[in-house]
């Protein structure tokens, strides 16, 4: 069963609406900024008086188009983001004028150079670790040259107070993000996982941050009132954490699936949960040494090592009474997939939990092998 709110929007009804939205700022002669990853310090986009808008590409549709020119064991998250920008499909992609990548995994870096001949792609040079002793300074130097591209390219001065504006409104909206996920740390909680996966990308679909906090903070409130009123004190159906890659591509063949076959997903510790809002930027530093020490913390697999994602995990296996966990590894990931063995090893010898590791991509063609695995395990829980 799934709980979900009368005005619910679907993920592509929320696309479809923000298109109109963002042809009407572009009118007006608002700039745009297409980002990819939790890794774009979006403040500096906001500074510049632009919006930031998400082009990971969520969709089976654009790959065949993709492929002519990607290989076939690339991860579907990658291609897909290719394929709407060379196949001129995704409106939001069209509408940028300017693209900002970050070499995260081996994959998107060298998509990023030919994504740099369709539209200009600035690509930061995201260290591979945090513990090297110029991983900090390295990161910090790639903060100032985002903010002169910026600069240069939409023609903008931005100052510090503009940074720090940007700032404090972003960790507004982060700590709105936190308390909405939190709604899933109540026993039974009242939120589906399947609406935190598309209330939070739905958002990004939105150009506004004040209206996005005020939408989180609202559906926020009316869920503390609704377990008040009709779950407190209620039986649990067993409680699914999520881990792995981003899991927008394969909402309804997995998250959907999970919640309909008798789980609740009550969070997520990826890039579609609050890996990026966990810690905030502070607001007493240097602004962009700020930046760059919070996006340095970001816990995604492609930097080496990486035990805070261990330790994130740790704490929300806790906080959220966590029952099981399944980990969501796309198609040739190869980061996620390498550290997906030691992931298995901390929830099942150190933590006691069942853990459950699908690999798939975002073809239909592995629906009935996923229901069967989703089903065999939620009976262990049971
Ligand atoms: S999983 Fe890693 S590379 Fe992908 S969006 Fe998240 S931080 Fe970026
Ligand atoms: S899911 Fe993995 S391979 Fe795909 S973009 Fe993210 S880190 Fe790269």
């Amino acid at each position: 069963m799934l709980n979900l709110p009368e005005n619910f929007k679907s993920y592509s009804e929320a696309r479809q609406e923000g298109f109109i939205r963002l042809k009407g700022l572009k009118e007006s002669g608002k700039k745009v900024v297409g980002v990819f990853c939790s890794y774009t310090p979006t403040e500096l986009i906001l500074a510049a008086d632009a919006v930031p808008v998400g082009l990971c590409g969520a969709s089976e549709d654009p790959i065949s188009y993709a492929e002519k020119t990607l290989p076939k064991n690339l991860c579907p998250l990658i291609k897909s983001s290719y394929g709407f920008a060379a196949s001129d499909t995704c409106p939001y992609f069209y509408f940028s004028d300017l693209v900002v990548g970050e070499t995260t995994c081996d994959g998107k870096k060298k998509m990023f150079e030919w994504m740099n001949e369709i539209k200009p792609t600035h690509v930061m040079q995201l260290p591979p670790g945090r513990t090297s002793g110029t991983a900090l300074a390295t990161w910090h130097s790639e903060m100032q040259r985002l903010k002169d591209v910026l600069s240069r390219t939409l023609q903008v001065e931005i100052t510090d107070d503009d940074l720090r504006q940007a700032i404090h409104l972003k960790n507004r909206e982060r700590k709105a993000i936190l308390d909405f996920y939190d709604i899933g740390s109540l026993k039974p909680t009242p939120l589906s996982g399947y609406e935190i996966n598309t209330l939070i990308d739905n958002n990004t679909f939105l150009f506004d941050t004040e209206e996005k906090i005020a939408i989180l903070e609202k559906r926020t409130a009316e869920l503390l009132e609704d377990y008040e009123k009709n779950f407190k004190g209620k039986p649990s159906r067993p409680r699914i954490l999520i881990t792995g890659c981003p899991t927008g591509g394969v909402r309804e063949k997995i998250i959907r699936r999970i919640e309909e076959l008798g789980a609740n997903i009550v969070g997520f510790e990826n890039c579609s949960g609050p890996r990026e809002q966990k810690d905030l930027v502070d607001e007493n530093k240097d602004p962009l040494l700020a930046l760059a020490e919070k996006y340095l913390r970001v816990n995604c697999s492609v930097m080496s090592p990486n035990p805070q994602r261990i330790e994130a995990m740790d704490e929300m296996i806790e906080n959220y009474q966590v029952d099981g966990v399944i980990e969501v590894i796309l198609q040739a990931c190869h980061t996620f997939a390498i550290e997906s063995s030691r992931i298995k090893k901390f929830v099942t010898e150190q933590k006691h939990l069942p853990y459950l590791c699908l690999e798939t991509d975002y073809s239909q063609g592995d629906t009935g092998q996923i229901d069967t695995r989703i089903s065999a395990f939620l009976e262990i829980l049971a």
